[in-house]
């Protein structure tokens, strides 16, 4: 038998993650006050953020210990996951590339992000905190912070986008059935909301929006902080358990990956995915190039500026050096919700900017081509976000044919499809163009 799975057991499962910020090219830009234009202090993130978080945000610790309760929750959520080796991909290209892919779609939210939902609560529930405050788009954030907040115990309240909450009713069952309280926003319980409801009473809502909601429910609230899934520092740190596990994994096959892919939407679970390995690259360790996949819509890293921009739509939060469309981007409607953001996590960015991490961009139409080829091949669905990654890996395995060429690739596998059907009905019916 010839093993298509490296898998690491409990005991194995890395006890620190890997904080990228001491070995960057050059110290990161400090997030600007919106207001004043001077860099924040610490404390000016004490209303939104435990202290712990507020810490890791700004640490130049390289390594940071994993609290045992962390790790116990890991494994609730399927760590180790496991490497994968896609040997009928390879064998329906005809590619004499090995193709690997790891497997975050096994948490049983359905991505990477409970990764950083575990973690987050975590801390808060250390601080004291009884209750997390957060914005959703198509829900993939809500339901892995719903499920965090329920196995820690805290109250969970979620501003979804009214337009998904009214079209994709799944998982905002999900985050119900996790105990969350899911609101449409623009809501009714909220200052801003109910502003955009004078307006509009049928606002189908904005990220925007909701993250304006989310914060003034979390300044108003008693014993409330706020979560944010992406983009964030910390939000990286606690991703990089996805990499370590990874290098831990081609250590045991004796292996090097030629290219690591993720996709990008704020930047997360590439940078768990690749900032351990880049770190071996800024210590001149690896050559491995690594591939960040973003949509041709929404092309913030290949098409971006790199300058000062807000991290919300309606320009509230702190301004942050990084690739971006401007924050008053508006994307087109794509299945891929979770890229749609129109900046890039400051580490990512400052990461493209001197060249280390190389974007490409593709077409919708041309993913979903990549996606049903891999779970044809696979049997495995994978989400629209995912599928950009898949795309690169066909690509690069398609180049290597071409020139008899063993690479080594691999991508990670952020999360499943099961929940994205309609952007397959809209595929298989011939409708996407
Ligand atoms: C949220 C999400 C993304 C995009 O977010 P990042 O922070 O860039 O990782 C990608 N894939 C899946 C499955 C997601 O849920």
């Amino acid at each position: 038998m010839r093993p298509l799975r490296t898998t690491l057991t409990p005991e194995e499962m890395p006890t620190k993650w890997y904080n990228i910020l001491p070995d960057l090219p050059e110290p990161l830009a400090p997030p600007l006050h919106p207001g004043t234009k001077q860099p924040v202090s610490p404390s000016d993130f004490e209303p939104l953020f435990p202290k712990a978080l507020i810490a890791q945000e700004m640490s130049s610790e390289r390594y940071i210990d994993i609290p045992d309760e962390v790790l116990q929750a890991y494994m609730l959520v399927n760590r180790p996951s496991p490497l994968q080796r896609a040997e009928r991909l390879e064998k329906a290209l005809k590619t004499p590339a090995k193709i690997y892919y790891k497997r975050e779609d096994l948490s049983p939210a359905g991505s990477h992000k409970t990764n950083t939902s575990l973690a987050q609560t975590y801390y808060n529930m250390k601080q004291g905190v009884e209750k997390i405050t957060t914005e959703t788009g198509a829900g993939q954030w809500g339901t892995a912070l719903a499920l965090a907040t329920n196995y820690f115990g805290l109250k969970c309240q979620v501003f979804m986008v009214r337009a998904s909450y009214d079209q994709k009713p799944y998982r905002r069952e999900m985050m119900r059935v996790y105990g969350a309280e899911v609101n449409p926003s623009p809501s009714t319980i909220t200052d801003f909301g109910k502003k955009m409801l004078e307006k509009d009473p049928k606002h189908p809502g904005s990220l925007g929006i909701a993250i304006s909601e989310a914060i003034e429910a979390c300044v108003k609230g008693n014993s409330t902080k706020y979560s944010l899934g992406s983009v964030l520092n910390h939000v990286m740190l606690h991703q990089t358990i996805i990499g370590r596990e990874t290098l831990l994994q081609f250590q045991k096959l004796g292996e090097q990956p030629d290219y690591m892919i993720g996709c990008v939407g704020g930047g997360s679970n590439f940078a768990g995915f690749t900032f351990p390995a880049i770190g071996e690259k800024l210590k001149k360790k690896t050559s491995t190039e690594f591939i960040a996949v973003e949509p041709k819509v929404v092309p913030s890293l290949t098409k971006g500026k790199y300058e000062y921009d807000f991290g919300d739509t309606a320009g509230m939060t702190p301004l942050l050096l990084m690739y971006t469309l401007g924050h008053d981007f508006v994307p087109s409607p794509i299945h891929a919700g979770g890229l749609r953001y129109h900046g890039a996590a400051p580490t990512v960015s400052a990461l493209v900017k001197h060249k280390i991490v190389k974007p490409v961009a593709y077409e919708q139409k041309e993913v979903f081509d990549a996606a049903v080829l891999f779970a044809e091949a696979e049997g495995v669905i994978p989400a629209p976000e995912t599928s950009h990654a898949i795309k690169s890996a066909v690509d690069l395995a398609l180049e290597a044919k071409k020139k008899n060429e063993k690479k080594i690739i691999a991508f990670n596998f952020s999360g499943h499809g099961l929940l994205d059907l309609g952007g397959y009905q809209h595929y298989m019916d011939g409708k996407m163009t």
